[in-house]
């Protein structure tokens, strides 16, 4: 499918931001200060930040029925690498999904209020079939690290 041919029908999942960021009718539902930070961050990678999902009206409460949550990746990036490069910037949450969790490991990144500028941060992982959400250790790390993600 050419750039030209694609719509925002096409954008929601994997697509590269700066394609999504022009496209998408999400984006005027999405905070701007989150706005600044993704664009900040896909400038640092040289556009290879790829969105995942950003704005979604789902109950379940979270960041995203506000506009202030993303879940992307950036491409051609270990996890530890993909980490390391999202926290130059100053986000409320960060969250990392592995390949157990996500066919291509990323992120979720937001822009809520902390607590003492303190970012809250957490892994998912799949256990016994279910995700489940740990505090963001360096043992996650290595063990995504040894699963090549
Ligand atoms: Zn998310």
């Amino acid at each position: 499918m050419s750039e030209s041919t694609l719509t925002w029908q096409h954008a929601p999942f994997n697509l590269a931001w700066r394609t999504y960021r022009a496209l998408s009718p999400e984006i005027a539902k999405l905070s701007p200060q989150l706005l600044t930070l993704l664009d900040a961050l896909d400038a640092h990678v040289a556009g290879r930040l790829f969105v995942h999902r950003t704005w979604h009206g789902g109950g379940g409460g979270g960041q995203h029925p506000l506009g202030t949550a993303f879940d992307g990746r950036i491409v051609g990036m270990s996890i530890l690498e993909q980490f390391i490069e999202i926290t130059r910037f100053p986000w409320g949450g960060v969250g990392l999904y592995g390949s157990d969790v996500w066919r291509n490991p990323g992120f979720h990144v937001d822009v809520r209020e902390t607590k003492d500028n303190r970012q809250a941060r957490w892994a998912c992982r799949m256990l016994a079939g279910v995700r489940t959400y740990d505090a963001l250790t360096d043992q996650y790390i290595r063990r995504q690290i040894a699963d090549g993600a």
